[in-house]
């Protein structure tokens, strides 16, 4: 909403810069962090792609000019303090120089056990096994997959499929469908028809994914919601 004169006022500059964390919009990968200087993010603003600061080189630097992984920009954001920018991209390739997807790669272990992966260890300990888990995995991992299957329909429109419908069609469309199919889902229950309750509410979690597709809210920050919610229960 703000125009880049407004943005350049508002951002706390240090020493000309401003570091840019680089997130991919589909997987929310953390890609990279580089700086970016006024002129920089002028230019990130107008091509609508990333440019950043090369503090190493002390030019320029379009990302992907010579890789060819230029990274298309969805947002743009700068946080509470005006001290960092997040940047939200459609990358064309690998973020990192060394061909890996994002520069995060080098995994530092040694911390100790969350309470999370504790409670996983000793569940896993006392009797329920890993094929267990895994099999617990499995049962909602058509979700996963459903997910993914939506994403590459609103990427790549395929003719005639109903997803590629419901996305030219827009938000408007996709919530009406959520509206009937609540509603269809609410009259199988009160007829106490569970054929016709299974069919509704397939029908509504499938819009539901889509709806989450078309906001660009990951399934997993749902799972994650509800699972620290089942953690420590509200008590209003
Ligand atoms: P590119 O911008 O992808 O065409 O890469 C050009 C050069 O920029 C590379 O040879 C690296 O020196 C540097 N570079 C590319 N990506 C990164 C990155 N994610 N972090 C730091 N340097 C990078
Ligand atoms: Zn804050
Ligand atoms: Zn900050
Ligand atoms: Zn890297």
């Amino acid at each position: 909403q703000l125009s880049l004169t407004q943005v350049v006022e508002h951002i706390r500059w240090n020493d000309g810069l401003v570091p840019a964390i680089v997130q991919d919009a589909e997987t929310r990968d953390v890609l990279m962090m580089a700086y970016m200087n006024r002129e920089s993010l002028k230019l990130s603003l107008e091509s609508g792609e990333t440019w950043f600061w090369s503090r190493s080189r002390q030019e320029l630097w379009h990302k992907g000019a010579t890789s060819g992984n230029v990274q298309q920009i969805t947002s743009l954001k700068y946080d509470c303090d005006g001290d960092t920018l997040l940047v939200e991209v459609k990358p064309n390739g690998p973020a990192c120089h060394t061909g890996e997807v994002t520069c995060f790669h080098n995994e530092i272990t040694g911390l100790p056990e969350t309470s999370e992966q504790a409670s996983v260890a000793n569940s896993t300990s006392s009797g329920q096994n890993d094929a267990a888990l895994s099999e617990a995995e499995a049962r909602f991992a058509v979700l996963g997959e459903l997910e993914s299957v939506i994403a590459e329909r609103e990427r790549e429109r395929p003719e005639g499929a109903y997803t590629t419908y419901l996305f030219d069609k827009g938000v408007d469309k996709i919530l009406k469908k959520i509206g009937e199919e609540a509603s269809e889902t609410i009259i199988a229950a009160k007829n106490k028809d569970n054929d016709e309750l299974r069919l509704e509410v397939s029908d509504l979690m499938y819009h539901l994914l889509v709806l989450l597709q078309e906001r660009k809210l990951p399934l997993d920050d749902i799972m994650s919601e509800l699972s620290r919610r089942h953690e420590r229960p509200r008590r209003d």
